[in-house]
């Protein structure tokens, strides 16, 4: 690779995918010079302390539950849907917790994950071709008119929903919501219809325990009261990213206060491409999505160019096979880092490769997929001298229908009773928390 000086806008002279075409570069000035003028969302001190907790997940000594929306959306930026991704993620990490028996580190896809790579550029709507959505923070979904047309004011409008929502997410983890650890506030209503039933409820009932003592023990006031919850989103929309990104003299290097941590896509990782550039330049933890299509030399150039001093808990690799294909690429991926000596953790997503369209067109996932992919990770990686960090979601804490299966029984024919996602379906309430008792056992083992 033949590298340039890093500056904070050289990634800019680097060939550049994904991005809009706005009309007006002077409205999109405007819009980005407002957004550097504005306090930051996260600070560095938060960023290191991440990054410390994912050197120790890289040791095997904590594990990561990374999850939230595929796309975020404005109308979702409300109390309740917030609310309701905070109580699944943190009763995910709880049963989690209960199985891997060391803390969870738990990261939402959230308050900034507005930007979607897309397949392609346009679709058709209605019989009529018309720009892809590339969510929120660019265009519209409607598909009528100019409102697909890439508007630079959604940055602004993305940006403040982001700090509201960063804003009532501190307020719940600190103020007492982490309350909701205590089972008796879940809805375990899939439980009593699950055929591994019992083994739940003792995993419910040991979990209540096990809280009901610490409280008497006087943990309350401050471990279970508030917990650590932190943000991450798709780093796509490069001129927003930099408009977030500072040096910071304490720390001497640039840090990109909008997120705690960031990922670079598998559409977007070219390693001579404007984001891999513009990656290398700054020190959050970062991760790297790994598909099918990546070559193990290519991954470690990039890992190297992101992490040239080998720190520890700097990258994540997100592999993202699909079912029945993990076994194919994985090993060959690991033996490639080992060989390098490169320090990463590495986490599995099994959602994006496993997207499956019904016979009317709908985009869904499958449950049993899903899951699949995730044990057949935990069984590459304890063959290896890897161990899987973390795993990474697409999931919702609403009730919603986009993926089929779990023991809620969501059949194709269902999925029209409330589809809402703007972009890949998610595992919605009782999925998650299922999927968590089933991880938790893998953890266990
Ligand atoms: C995503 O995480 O929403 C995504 C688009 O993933 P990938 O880059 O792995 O396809
Ligand atoms: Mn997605």
């Amino acid at each position: 690779m033949n590298q340039i000086p890093w500056t904070l806008d050289s990634w800019r002279s680097k060939p550049i995918k994904q991005q809009p075409n706005y009309d007006s570069q002077d409205e999109l000035n405007e819009v980005l010079g407002q957004i550097k003028s504005l306090p930051p969302l996260v600070f560095v001190g938060e960023i290191e302390a991440l990054k410390n907790n994912m050197a120790q997940a890289g040791r095997g000594e904590c594990f990561i539950l990374q999850g939230g929306d595929c796309a975020e959306r404005f109308q979702d930026c409300n109390e309740l849907s917030i609310t309701a991704k905070l109580k699944i993620l943190l009763q995910m990490s709880v049963v989690l917790c209960y199985g891997a028996k060391k803390p969870i580190v738990r990261i939402g896809r959230i308050a900034g994950q507005y930007a979607k790579p897309r397949s392609n550029p346009t679709e058709v709507v209605d019989g009529k071709e018309v720009p892809v959505y590339r969510g929120d923070i660019i265009n519209s979904f409607e598909a009528h008119g100019d409102a697909r047309k890439p508007d630079p004011s959604r940055i602004l409008q993305a940006f403040y929903r982001s700090t509201a929502t960063l804003n009532y997410i501190r307020a719940l983890t600190k103020g007492g919501f982490a309350d909701l650890h205590h089972p008796q506030n879940w809805d375990l209503d899939f439980v009593n219809k699950a055929p591994k039933r019992q083994e739940y409820e003792q995993i419910v009932s040991s979990i209540q325990d096990a809280i009901t003592f610490m409280e008497s023990l006087g943990a309350k006031e401050d471990k279970l009261h508030s917990v650590e919850f932190y943000t991450s989103h798709e780093g796509l929309l490069l001129p927003m990213e930099e408009a977030l990104t500072q040096y910071v003299e304490e720390y001497n290097g640039w840090y990109n206060l909008g997120a705690h941590m960031l990922w670079i896509g598998d559409r977007t990782r070219q390693l001579d491409g404007a984001h891999i550039e513009y990656f290398r330049g700054i020190r959050n933890p970062v991760g790297l999505k790994v598909g099918p299509s990546a070559d193990p030399r290519e991954i470690i150039q990039i890992v190297q160019a992101l992490n040239p001093s080998n720190e520890e808990g700097k990258v994540t690799l997100i592999t993202r096979y699909g079912e029945g294909k993990v076994q194919e690429h994985l090993p060959k991926m690991i033996d490639a880092i080992t060989e390098s000596k490169l320090n990463v953790l590495w986490s599995a997503d099994p959602m994006h490769g496993n997207a499956s369209k019904t016979d009317d067109g709908v985009k869904t996932r499958n449950f049993d997929s899903i899951l699949s992919e995730v044990n057949d990770s935990f069984e590459v990686h304890s063959g290896k001298p890897s161990n899987l960090a973390g795993i990474h979601f697409e999931l919702t804490g609403e009730d919603v229908t986009e993926c089929i299966g779990g023991t809620a029984g969501i059949g194709v024919k269902d999925l029209d009773q409330k589809y809402e996602t703007y972009c890949d379906p998610r595992l919605n309430y009782s999925q998650s928390l299922e999927m968590a008792f089933l991880i938790s056992k893998m953890l266990g083992k």
